[in-house]
């Protein structure tokens, strides 16, 4: 069993004791946590890993122990796998990534992935959901079916199910990576709409152009990408939700005037959402020449103005929650050039220190928001409930003498309340520098290296079980 003596709840600011009684991540005993913070998981509703087709850029146990020691508790995975996770039975297989699934004896990639921990005999540190292609693999021709993947959804034909589908649901809908095509956006919406699931928009859609365009793009001399790239499909998802009453969650929100239009949306109340990633608020497109590929992402990094446009749409409330799009390439793909490089960059393990650096150091929200920001809501996005710790602490304490110090015990949990547990241990004024180096991930795409951040997570926790810690005693 481990105990952490004086750890204090991120939101009451109450002292208590938390004892954990299994995990492997730190020797048994008693450890001082004074200053340090307990905060419910990181939850994250936009992660890339890879697994099948890619795995040499990332799997689901190197990305699962990348959220991990990110102090994530919780993820959702987007279906751009190979093959594309679109709930169609597998065909051929010889089509690329196909005998993976095929050879676990799974008929397609939802299957698969539900059932990765009994096929790979591994026991995965964070929950995950998964993400269902809008189109037929992902290709923007003709929108999936619901009749074949409705089953994977929460609450259809639970009694039937193994424990790893109820463990693993389909909670949401995306072609990520692209924006839903023009000509199947009405079909995706009526299945959104039926599934009484939500539609997460890749909003952004350019046929040309490799970075922001501007002068860094001038600079360059490589093929800008305009503005409102962004912005086109932003008004016409906004209008779609006010036409059709469906949740749509915009990913990666990065320039001004999108916000703008969000925000007006918003007042509307309409019902949509947004996100937006720490290298949006943290880096503008100048970095591209500073970093060169790992500051190339879709949609582009932008303009210094559109940065402190991102600051303030988090600080006014406009921006739901902050997501990472953690996507692994290998840095041999990253040399290939701004033209032929690939998008995106890992973000999982140094999210929290560099979105508490900008905008916590920098006076733009509390430690409290930020938590709220990067667990809370994407926990309540994702259609779970964040671990409320005083809660928990009223329920095991009741009225003991007033101003006594209180014990959270997660062994004494039900099993039930146990399974809900997700839960992280944060310094939030830790000083540190990033090396991708020591990252959990199998990537290293990332421009943050050397950067001097502060908050850390020290250690995470999924219901009675301490998954990861970087605690020293
Ligand atoms: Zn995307
Ligand atoms: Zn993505």
């Amino acid at each position: 069993m481990i105990t952490l003596r004086d750890i204090t709840v991120w939101d009451t600011g109450e002292t208590i004791d938390l004892t954990i009684p299994e995990g492997t991540a730190m020797p048994d005993g008693d450890y001082d946590a004074t200053g340090l913070t307990l905060a419910p998981g990181f939850a994250d509703p936009h992660v890339h890993f890879r697994d099948p087709g890619q795995t040499y850029k990332e799997s689901m146990v190197s990305g699962c122990e990348a959220a991990a020691s990110g102090g994530y508790t919780d993820v959702l995975i987007m279906p751009n796998t190979v093959p594309a996770m679109d709930g169609e039975t597998l065909a051929d297989p010889e089509a690329p990534g196909a005998r993976e699934v095929l050879d676990a004896g799974c008929d397609n990639v939802i299957d698969y992935l539900q059932h990765y921990e009994s096929i790979h005999k591994v026991d995965l540190p964070v929950r995950y959901d998964l993400c269902v292609c809008a189109s037929k693999g992902r290709v923007g021709h003709e929108a999936t079916e619901l009749d074949h993947w409705r089953r994977y959804m929460p609450g259809q034909d639970d009694e039937s199910k193994d424990r790893y589908q109820l463990a693993h649901p389909v909670t949401a809908i995306s072609d990520d990576g692209s924006a839903v095509t023009p000509q199947i956006l009405d079909d995706v919406l009526a299945m959104t709409r039926e599934s009484g699931l939500y539609l997460i928009e890749h909003c952004e859609h350019h046929d040309t152009g490799a970075v922001n365009e501007g002068p860094v793009s001038r600079k360059l001399g490589v093929p800008g990408i305009p503005e409102d790239t962004e912005l086109k499909v932003v008004e016409r998802d906004i209008a779609k939700a006010r036409e059709t009453g469906v949740h749509i969650h915009f990913q990666h929100v990065s320039t001004a005037i999108s916000f703008d239009a969000i925000r007006k949306a918003k007042a509307e109340g309409l019902p949509i959402t947004c996100e937006t990633a720490p290298h949006y608020l943290a880096l503008c497109d100048e970095a591209l020449l500073e970093y060169g590929t790992l500051a190339k992402m879709n949609p582009p990094l932008r303009s210094e103005a559109d940065r402190q446009a991102t600051i303030a749409a988090i600080a006014d409330g406009t921006v739901d929650l902050l997501a990472t799009d953690h996507a692994p390439h290998t840095l041999d793909e990253k040399k290939l050039g701004f033209l032929e490089a690939p998008n995106g960059i890992i973000g999982l393990e140094c999210a929290y220190g560099v979105c508490h650096k900008v905008l916590v150091d920098g006076g733009h929200i509390s430690d409290k928001r930020l938590i709220e920001l990067m667990s809370v809501e994407p926990m309540r996005l994702m259609g779970h409930e964040p671990t409320d710790v005083t809660a928990l602490l009223d329920e095991q304490n009741g009225n003991g003498e007033p101003g006594a110090k209180r014990t959270l015990d997660l062994g004494a949990l039900d099993t039930a309340t146990a399974a809900g547990i997700g839960l992280a241990v944060l310094n939030t004024g830790e000083a540190w520098t990033v090396d991708p180096e020591q990252f959990h991930s199998k990537a290293r795409n990332t421009p943050f290296g050397g950067w001097h951040v502060t908050g850390r997570p020290l250690a995470t926790i999924i219901g009675t079980r301490l998954v990861f810690s970087r605690i020293a005693r």
